[in-house]
């Protein structure tokens, strides 16, 4: 876990969880946190009222077991790749970094982190749906699973499974540099590792506790040295001072680190929120130039206005067109 984040000082463990292996597996882990057992998460983690910004100071983890709602159908601002059934999990609730766009911050009510022990319920969701054929599945959704792969190494088994399901394709997005959680493993054309990146002004101003550029560049080399398939996410795009040249600046950056040429995809898309998860955030978190610019509303969402959007969107696409072709650049 990168350095800054402090470790869990409190435990919560769900009745149900409790005899779970990943339950101990986790406790063996974090020894020295106290462990206070509830009867479900949810009275916790959807209590209202809930002070999140004191819980972003220092999240309490939440053990639990999920029921139901393995698999979601994926939303149509999040990109497909061009796969007709398209899905995405969620094997934790919220996230160890502090990003100050994350839509977590309006979507739950507090910032305390929930890792569901049972991933095997997950995993014969999926066989259930590759009934009905081939699926495309986002897992690291409503958190950056990476990050809690030295505790319970659920992206590991994803892999192992997608490895004898050739009708899965699995992609595991990150803004970790712990690619050394997966070392090891032997590449699979099914799985596709994904990182995040922004331009170093951006980390350093909206992106607190993730690694740095540098940091997640040389992850994704490594990953791609070892033959997976990397994908690069450049999303969101946020119109920062200077927007102009420090995204032109960045995408030098990469080509210089990175065989772009080699690289799978790109997927950029503008910052866009849910309007009331921004309302949330705004009351939640501090006053920042991102949080009160003046967007436009479309149909429930919250994005720049359209020239701006297309603006930012086209200069970001000019800059890696000089290195790849367009069919391997997707916009949301
Ligand atoms: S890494 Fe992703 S999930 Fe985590 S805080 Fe940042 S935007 Fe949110």
């Amino acid at each position: 876990m990168n350095p800054r984040i402090r470790p869990f000082e409190r435990i919560y463990v769900e009745e149900a969880a409790r005899e779970h292996p990943g339950t101990a597996r986790v406790l063996e882990q974090l020894a020295s946190s106290r462990v206070i057992v509830i009867d479900h998460y949810k009275d916790l983690f959807n209590r209202p009222r809930q002070d999140w910004r004191a819980q972003k100071q220092a999240p309490s983890l939440i053990l639990a077991r999920r029921r139901d709602d393995f698999l979601y159908d994926g939303s149509a601002h999040t990109p497909d790749f061009g796969h007709p059934r398209f899905f995405y999990n969620a094997l934790a609730l919220n996230c160890v970094y502090d990003c100050g766009y994350c839509y977590l911050q309006g979507m739950f009510p507090g910032a305390h982190v929930t890792l569901f022990v049972n991933n095997e319920d997950y995993l014969a969701a999926a066989d259930r749906a590759l009934r009905d054929g081939p699926l495309y599945l986002a897992l690291s959704y409503d958190t950056d699973l990476l990050t809690f792969e030295h505790l319970l190494p659920h992206a590991r088994e994803w892999l192992a499974f997608a490895r004898s399901r050739p009708e899965l394709t699995v992609e595991i997005r990150t803004k970790s540099a712990r690619y050394n959680l997966l070392r090891g493993i032997e590449p699979i054309p099914n799985a596709v590792l994904a990182w995040t990146l922004s331009p170093q002004p951006v980390v350093e101003r909206h992106e607190a506790m993730t690694p740095s550029l540098r940091h997640r560049v040389r992850a994704a080399a490594e990953a791609m040295r070892d033959g997976w398939r990397v994908r690069i996410c450049i999303d969101p795009i946020l119109r920062v001072p200077d927007w102009e040249k420090v995204y032109p600046d960045f995408i030098d950056e990469l080509a210089g680190h990175l065989n772009l040429a080699n690289i799978q995809d790109f997927s950029l898309g503008v910052f866009r929120i849910n309007k009331d998860y921004l309302k949330n955030m705004k009351r939640r978190a501090a006053p920042s130039e991102l949080l009160h610019y003046p967007y436009e509303n479309n149909n429930g969402l919250s994005s720049y206005p359209k020239p701006q959007r297309d603006d930012m969107t086209a200069l970001v696409r000019e800059c890696l067109l000089r290195h790849v072709g367009a069919e391997r650049i997707f916009v949301t």
